[in-house]
């Protein structure tokens, strides 16, 4: 699946300490053949790996992740890009009723979705009405009635006086009914045809010159791949759309039609059906969508956290300094502490992160009530003695020790595991900050 392609993809990049071209070239390859391979359109997979590319070679650095996680952590971002960023709400009209016209191909999930949308538009608060406006299969208007009756939610149906055999005039008095009835929301289900034929874009677009709606969404199935894209812009030219339902995305276990979609048509996903029943809908999340695809919720939560933890600025303040002159003092000491402390906190995760071997180990013998009691002793101590602690000579370890609440010999303690940081800092510093943070714990 998409999802391994690309988890073999970052995990080739492990142990790597800085990305060449080569490494950079490498990976947008790997990634643009695992997209095509997942039935993503070539517009889309173009944009997708010249953002990776751009991205991934200009000094975008950030200390607190390794070459394999800043590439993980573009991909994600690139992901919720081409899914369209921010998700989109509904536009409830300001005059009600707001009219939601469906459109799409026949067994797209047009009227399983307006079951959906009825209960869900129920659920907010609004007053729906569907409408059945398939006239084309015989049991079109009685599967809305299902589907209506389930959710709850009042069908209008075609009846003598009301358009029987005319689809456009059963959709303009079902909005002349809701206006009259109260109604806030008609969502109307149309009629596909198995493919794009002019006579059905003909119907649709006479119902939608009958009922002027405020949304047309184009339902589209996911499973049918590439040929969602083809059946997207023969809407968009027959009909217009103002919004995108990706219905069965339960079965497109490739995840091509919703990367494809947004970059084709230029137009917002708004839901995604998930299966036949009525509660297998929601509003569509670009950035859910992405972490699904991605399948490392848990390392993108930890990308997260760790940034946090390792504010850039301050990392860089700490290497120049210890680049600097080496004037690292035990101030500076009670800052990594801390950050270890936050870290620690989330030492479960630290397992399935790549990259963070020599840290882990660290953690695992860290004691959090160690920065307590660090935190006691340097609070303890003047300024003068934290900038220099050459100057804390035994009478001041004793009044230290005192004022801590803790004993000379834990004074002694720190003080040797401050020097030891201290060289080890060196010495990275030297080698550069990427290895991750220093041995506090010595
Ligand atoms: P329409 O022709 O566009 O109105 O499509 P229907 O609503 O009649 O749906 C066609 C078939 O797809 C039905 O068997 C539905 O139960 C099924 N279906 C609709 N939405 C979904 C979905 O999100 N997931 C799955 N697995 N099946 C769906
Ligand atoms: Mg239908």
């Amino acid at each position: 699946s998409l999802s391994d392609r690309l988890s073999a993809t970052f995990k080739s990049l492990r142990g790597k300490g800085r990305l060449s071209e080569a490494d950079i070239e490498t990976t947008v390859s790997q990634i643009r053949r695992a997209l095509l391979d997942a039935d993503v359109a070539v517009p889309a997979v173009r944009a997708f790996t010249s953002a990776v590319r751009e991205r991934a070679s200009s000094a975008e650095v950030s200390q607190a992740l390794n070459p394999a996680q800043q590439i993980v952590k573009i991909v994600n971002e690139q992901l919720i890009e081409i899914l369209g960023g921010e998700s989109r709400e509904v536009r409830f009209a300001k005059h009600p009723p707001t009219v939601i016209m469906l459109a799409g191909l026949q067994g797209a999930g047009k009227t399983t979705l307006a079951g959906k949308l009825g209960k869900w538009l129920k659920e907010e608060g609004h007053t729906p009405l569907l409408v059945a406006s398939d006239l084309q299969r015989p049991n079109a208007v009685t599967q809305l009635q299902v589907v209506g009756g389930q959710a709850g939610v009042p069908v209008w149906a075609p009846e003598p006086g009301n358009g029987v055999g005319n689809p456009i005039e059963v959709a303009r008095t079902g909005v002349a009914h809701a206006r009259e009835k109260y109604y806030d929301v008609v969502v109307v289900d149309t009629a596909g045809r198995l493919g794009v034929d002019a006579e059905l874009m003909q119907q649709a677009a006479d119902i939608r010159d009958a009922v002027n709606p405020d949304e047309i969404l184009f339902v589209v199935d996911a499973m049918i791949g590439q040929d969602a894209v083809t059946t997207a812009q023969a809407f968009a030219d027959g009909v217009g759309f103002t919004g995108v339902v990706l219905s069965k995305l339960d079965g497109d276990a490739r995840g091509g039609a919703a990367l494809s979609i947004r970059t084709v048509t230029g137009k917002p996903v708004l839901f995604a059906s998930t299966g036949e029943k009525l509660t297998d809908f929601e509003r569509f999340h670009p950035d859910r969508m992405a972490s699904r695809i991605l399948d490392m919720g848990d390392v993108l939560t930890l990308i997260e956290q760790a940034e946090k933890a390792f504010d850039e600025d301050q990392a860089q303040e700490m290497a120049n300094k210890i680049a600097g002159d080496g004037d690292f003092t035990l101030q500076d000491f009670l800052g990594y502490m801390q950050q270890m402390k936050q870290l620690g906190s989330m030492k479960k995760m630290l397992g399935m992160l790549p990259g963070m071997g020599q840290m882990r180990e660290q953690l695992e013998n860290f004691d959090e009530r160690e920065v307590v009691r660090v935190e006691a002793m340097v609070q303890s101590m003047t300024p003068g003695e934290r900038q220099n602690p050459k100057i804390i000579n035994g009478s001041r370890r004793s009044r230290i020790a005192k004022g801590s609440g803790s004993t000379v010999s834990e004074i002694n303690g720190l003080l040797d595991r401050f020097e030891q940081a201290k060289t080890m800092m060196r010495s990275m510093a030297r080698g550069g900050m990427k290895g991750g943070m220093p041995g506090a714990m010595g």
